[in-house]
Formats: C-alpha cells, structure tokens, sequence
C-alpha cells in the first residue's frame, strides 16, 4: 500500500517517498496568536494530525508547526487593547493548544515560536543579500522576485500579470512591484530588535523559513496549510529558502486544505462569519467537532451549516453504540483485511469521509453479529482504525455519559425544541414554558428568532 498525495506544486498526485524514512519531516504554517481561533482556522490542525498519524505509522516522523507571535495584526490588538503584546500572544496560544486538544489535535513534534528566531532570520536574511536575491532600502531588506527565476511556479502565477492586476503593494523603496519584504523598520512603539539594517522586525514569510532551516533543515518532506496560503505566503517561502540554499529544493510535497466556509462564504474574521472553537464546544463534544472536520475530503470546500455538529454527534452516537457492551477482549484480534482497507482510503490522499465509511461498515456487521468472537474482533478492528484518524479512543459509557451531561442528545434536543416551537404557534405558551424549563436544566439555551429557534449548550458551571 503506498500512500499518496496531492502536491500543489505538480498539480498532481503523487506517490509519497520520503528523503528519509529515518526521519520525515512535515511543517505545517501555525496561528497567529492574536485572537481565538475559528472553526476555519481548525482544519489545517486536524488534516494535518491525521497525516501525521498516517505517517507515524511506517516512518519516524518530525512535524513542526509553528506559533507566529510576531505580525503586525498583533500589534494592532496590542494598541486597540492597551495590552502588552507578550500578554496577548501566551493568552491566545495557551487557547489554541487547548482549542486544538479538544479536538483531539495531539501537539506536534517542535512548536517553535517566531520571536526565539530572530537571529535565525537575520542570518537568512545575510545570506540572501550576500547571494544577490535581496537588497536593502531605507531600514527595508526586500526579496527581488526578479533575480528567482521559478517565482510564481507554486502558486502558478505570472509576475506581470500580479502587477497589472495590483495584487502586490507598491511601495516606493521596491525595485519591483512584487518584491516582498523580509526586514521593515520598526518605531519606538512598535516591537523590533536591533538588525544591521537598523532596528526592526521580520516579515511574515520570513519567519517560517528560518524555523524550517533551525528545525527541519534545507528540503522538508512536506510543507502544509490552507489554501489561502499558498500566495503569497508558501510562494514566498519557497522563494527565499531556494535561493537561500544554493537552489535547493525546499518542499518536496506541497499540501493545501480547502476552506471551511459558512453559505458559500469563506469563513473568516475580516468578514465577520465566525464560529470560535471554544463557542463549538459548548455545543457539541470536540471528537464530534473533528468528525465534522473531517466529513469531507480535505482538500474540498467544507460547508458549516447549523446541522453539521448535531449529525456529527449522531453518527458518533451510532459508532459508540455499536461497540457498546461488547467486552474488550484483546485476544480476539482483529480484521485485517477491514483494517487494510480502512488504510488504504486514507493513502489514497487522505480520504477521510470514505475512511468514516469503512468505519460504519465495519460497525454494520457488528450490529449483525451474533458472535462473540467476531463481535469482540470487530470492536478491536473499529478501535485501531479510529484511533488512525483520532476517533472512538474513549470507553463507549464515557461517550454517553459526556452526551447526557451535555444534556442529552442531539435528536431529543431537537425534538423537543421542535415542539416548544409548535406549542408556541398554537398560543399554548404554558407548555412553550414548561420545555424551555426542562431545556434549561438540562443545559441547553435556546434562542427565538424571526426564521425559527436555535439551540446550545451551556458551559457547565456558567452561569
Ligand atoms: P491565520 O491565523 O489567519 O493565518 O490562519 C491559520 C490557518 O487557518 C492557515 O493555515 C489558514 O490557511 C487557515 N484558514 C483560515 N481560514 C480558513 C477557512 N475558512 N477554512 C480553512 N482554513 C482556513
Ligand atoms: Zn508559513
């Protein structure tokens, strides 16, 4: 079984041969830490630590992801807020390392931050003036997208048309519209260190490229994010690497994910559409956040609607119950030829909606099995698979007591604030009442609106 995947690079997919199986190397572009993340910003964490499974299982892996803690969107919150910028970035990254454990995003390898980098960049920064693939001006040190031949190539871009389509900044220091910056001054109020181009701060794209070199080394496996990444910020790290090292290749496979989007609409903070992973979690259990994340293929778009977590608890609730009450039994072994083809889905470029697939037809022929043998086998077999994608790790009674201390599941929820809905419209308000109650002690909020009435679930101990 080989695995396969899709490059943006070659616009294809392509067998996986690592450069080492001794040690693969996967990073994967981090937060910036300056607000809670959003469901959007969960996917590339969650597609990526599947992969990262998948790959720990026939190779040893070393994945970075890192935490951009230096950007210019942070020192906006830090003036809008009156807080220090340190404060702002180890609230928001302690809250996305929590945000991501809960959705069973296990840490990876090395996080490391931008800010304990700088020397790294400066140095990368020497090495690109010294090659001739950057120059400085006033207090700026920009990248020549002219003096890289294959600029564009990733992202399959013309630079002439990027300039006649105004797609890059035009700033008065710059030899060419597209030059990016790798350095830029920084004023008294501003965080900055002192650089031989006077005091100042790293560009973004810059940043990722000296922790890949510090930690990874010159050419990674696999380089990772959203797609929205993939120009300017992976073109331009791809740029600065290559010609920092002597043309060496910088990234053998490049993956991207689709967006998550609410109503067609990209979901995103500058647009407003947002829902925090810690609101999700008040509402559902974030195994079934993950799930939801992972219903669809990760490269195709992702549609977020008010059904997507309730059916995602559902199909949990299906999982769970099918291992329930079947004594654990690890004599019994398992399927292999079921487990085999669970895997080979996922080589198949990640597949993650026809792996859940697999993972409910092994759970259909449990629920038809009167063997014991078989049953206790077909448990262990939904185990390992669910454990490769980061499902079904916990006791099936824990999972159902997390239901019903989240009061309940979703089905009953719905149609009991289905009914609410009916007794208000035929003016029994007195019943309307009593559901709403019952909802509330059960933990659940429900909110009245002109197009119907939506439900949530309250944080327990809030009050
Ligand atoms: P940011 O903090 O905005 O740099 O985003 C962090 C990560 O989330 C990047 O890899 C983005 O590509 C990704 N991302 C942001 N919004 C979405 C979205 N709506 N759908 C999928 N990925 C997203
Ligand atoms: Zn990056």
């Amino acid at each position: 079984m080989t695995l396969t995947l899709h490059d943006t690079g070659s616009g294809q997919k392509r067998p996986f041969v690592p450069l080492n199986p001794e040690r693969v190397t996967m990073y994967v572009c981090g937060p910036t830490v300056y607000n809670y993340a959003h469901i959007g910003n969960a996917r590339p964490p969650v597609v990526f630590d599947v992969l990262a499974r998948l790959l720990r299982r026939d190779y040893t892996l070393v994945y970075a992801r890192n935490i951009t803690d230096v950007d210019d969107k942070i020192n906006q919150a830090s003036i809008d807020t009156g807080r220090s910028i340190g404060d702002i970035t180890n609230e928001y990254t302690e809250a996305y390392l929590a945000d991501m454990g809960a959705l069973g995003v296990r840490p990876p390898d090395i996080a490391p931050r931008a800010t304990q980098h700088i020397a790294e960049m400066i140095e990368m920064i020497e090495q690109l003036l010294a090659s001739g693939h950057a120059y400085a001006a006033e207090g700026h040190v920009l990248f020549s997208v002219e003096r890289f031949d294959d600029y564009g190539a990733l992202s399959k871009r013309d630079v002439r048309e990027m300039i006649a389509g105004a797609r890059v900044e035009v700033a008065p220091y710059k030899q060419h519209p597209a030059d990016f910056v790798l350095w830029k001054p920084s004023n008294d109020e501003l965080p900055g260190w002192d650089s031989p181009w006077g005091r100042g701060r790293p560009g973004w794209h810059l940043e990722c490229s000296a922790m890949i070199k510090k930690h990874l080394g010159t050419t990674v496996d696999i380089h990772g994010g959203g797609q929205d990444l993939v120009f300017p910020h992976h073109e331009n790290e791809r740029a600065q690497s290559t010609c920092a090292h002597g043309g060496q290749t910088f990234a053998n496979y490049w993956l991207h994910n689709g967006f998550l989007n609410m109503g067609n609409t990209k979901m995103s903070k500058s647009l407003g559409n947002v829902r925090l992973v810690r609101e999700l979690l008040q509402e559902a259990d974030g195994e079934a956040i993950r799930l939801a994340l992972l219903s669809a293929h990760y490269r195709q778009p992702l549609d977020w609607t008010g059904e997507t977590l309730p059916e995602a608890t559902r199909k949990l609730d299906r999982l769970y119950g099918a291992m329930q009450d079947v004594p654990v039994d690890p004599q019994a072994g398992i399927d292999s030829d079921a487990r085999d083809a669970f895997i080979a889905t996922l080589h198949n470029d990640l597949n993650t909606p026809q792996a859940l697939a697999e993972l409910f037809q092994i759970a259909r022929r449990l629920n038809a099995s009167a063997d014991a043998a078989d049953r206790a086998r077909l448990v262990n077999t939904m185990r390992e698979c669910g454990a490769l994608i980061g499902f079904l790790e916990r006791d099936p009674q824990d999972w159902f007591a997390a239901q019903r201390a989240q009061g309940g599941d979703a089905d009953e929820i719905d149609a009991m604030v289905a009914r609410r809905v009916a007794a208000k419209k035929a003016k029994d308000f007195a019943t309307a009442d009593r559901i709403r109650d019952e909802l509330t002690a059960r933990g659940i909020e429900v909110r009245d609106a002109a197009d119907g009435s939506t439900w949530k679930r309250i944080e327990a101990g809030a009050s």
